[in-house]
């Protein structure tokens, strides 16, 4: 019989570890805009004995017996996606964001096609074709940036791209840019050159399923995201499309890019998409912008500069070239942390710096949206930031703000303890 004794019994090493990371979540305050905090059902789910169970193939069609319960778990999964975003076809198995466009990529591409894409620097993502990525290695790339001037893609320049370089697929979506898509602009370009196009939503899935973000379901071949960052379904990926790809998009991610699906993740997804489909989360959604907007308001008011001078959706790209020239966003970041603050470093478009130290800081309001924080507690949050990243030497304002941090985090738990 498999032991049934408590991690904290068998394994207190790794239990304590998961412990202390509890801890951290609970007690820092997190602004990385690609996290989030599930709930205990996502959760329990994941961790379910579901893991056990391998499932090659899809619902009804498996290469392996006793799939009956599976079947049904990745069903309603596909079912709620179809139902959340309008789409006629999704495919839930996807490990990761990575792997639903690696899926994409092998659908429709052949070794050396073109993808024409946003510049990793300008907000995109390692998976558009960046040379350290297998997208870079197998496709030949080019790619689209942001107008220098106002932080806005250039979508005169991305036409004139795709007219020169004539591409297989173009891709839109972003890691780090904090303006929507004009998704129907660059399905026009797409289909002007006959190319195709994958709207890769990673970040905005959760935006887009609580229709506060536009929806490229209709406008783009493919839509690809990731299942948990402004979506709270838990770790994965996920590819929506129409019924003239959805076979190849099947075969494509089984059997071209993985083996056997995680089915424990499949059913987090079913239960993270059924949260998603109650009124409460079109709540959470709208609320997640409207911070982020009152943070940009604070930034702007207190001298920063972002990126396109504010956001659509639930992040803000602070540029410290002008207003803090000798701040790095590697500086930028240890600061924050120090206080309990958690952002990360990131390129701005012109970056000077390496990526390993860079001149900005992305800072996103999904996770402390999630455990209840509104708009006159980010207020008071991106104060306390910019207090801290104007006196980097005062030691006894750092533990003012430390302090500040602690009773706000103390008064917005996310787990129940
Ligand atoms: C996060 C992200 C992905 C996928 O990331 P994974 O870590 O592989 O899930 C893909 N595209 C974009 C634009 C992203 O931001």
């Amino acid at each position: 019989m498999p032991s049934s004794d408590s991690l904290a019994e068998t394994d207190p090493d790794v239990a304590d570890a998961i412990t202390a990371e509890r801890t951290r979540q609970e007690s820092n305050l997190n602004m990385i805009a690609s996290e989030n905090h599930l709930s205990e059902a996502v959760i329990e789910a994941q961790g379910s004995v579901l893991t056990n169970k391998y499932a090659e193939g899809y619902p009804g069609s498996r290469y392996y017996g006793g799939c009956e319960h599976v079947d049904t778990i990745e069903t309603l999964a596909r079912d709620r996606a179809t139902e959340l975003f309008g789409a006629d076809h999704a495919n839930v198995q996807p490990h990761s964001g990575t792997q639903a466009n690696m899926g994409v990529y092998f659908a429709i591409l052949e070794p050396g096609d073109r993808i024409l894409s946003l510049d990793l620097t300008h907000g995109g993502h390692l998976s558009h074709g960046h040379h350290v990525n297998f997208s870079g290695q197998l496709y030949e790339v080019e790619q689209y940036g942001v107008d220098p001037e106002t932080g806005y893609v250039d979508y005169d320049e991305l036409e004139s791209m795709a007219n020169d370089f004539e591409p297989a697929l173009i891709v839109s979506g972003s890691s780090a840019y904090p303006r929507e898509f004009d998704f129907d602009r660059i399905g026009e370009i797409a289909d002007d050159v006959d190319a195709y196009h994958l709207a890769d939503i990673a970040h905005v899935t959760g935006l887009v399923a609580a229709g506060v973000h536009a929806n490229p379901v209709d406008v783009a071949d493919f839509v690809t995201g990731s299942t948990h960052k402004s979506i709270r379904a838990g770790r994965g990926g996920m590819i929506l499309t129409g019924e003239e790809y959805a076979e190849d998009i099947d075969s494509a991610i089984f059997p071209g890019a993985q083996g056997g699906p995680l089915m424990h993740n499949v059913a987090g997804k079913a239960v993270g998409f059924g949260e998603a489909l109650q009124p409460e989360f079109t709540e959470y959604a709208e609320r997640t912008v409207a911070n982020a907007k009152a943070l940009a308001d604070v930034f702007i008011d207190r001298g920063l500069s972002l990126v396109s001078d504010g956001t659509d959706k639930h992040l803000v790209l602070v540029d410290f070239s002008e207003s803090h020239p000798d701040l790095t966003g590697t500086d930028a970041e240890g600061l924050l942390d120090d206080v309990g603050i958690t952002v990360n470093k990131n390129t701005v478009p012109g970056e000077e710096r390496s990526p390993f130290v860079t001149s900005g800081i992305r800072v996103g309001t999904p996770a402390l949206t999630t455990r209840g924080i509104d708009e006159s507690t980010i207020e008071e949050i991106a104060h306390l930031m910019v207090d801290r990243l104007d006196n980097p030497d005062d030691e006894t304002l750092a533990d003012e703000i430390d302090a500040e941090v602690d009773r706000l985090a103390d008064e917005h738990p996310i787990y129940d303890r």
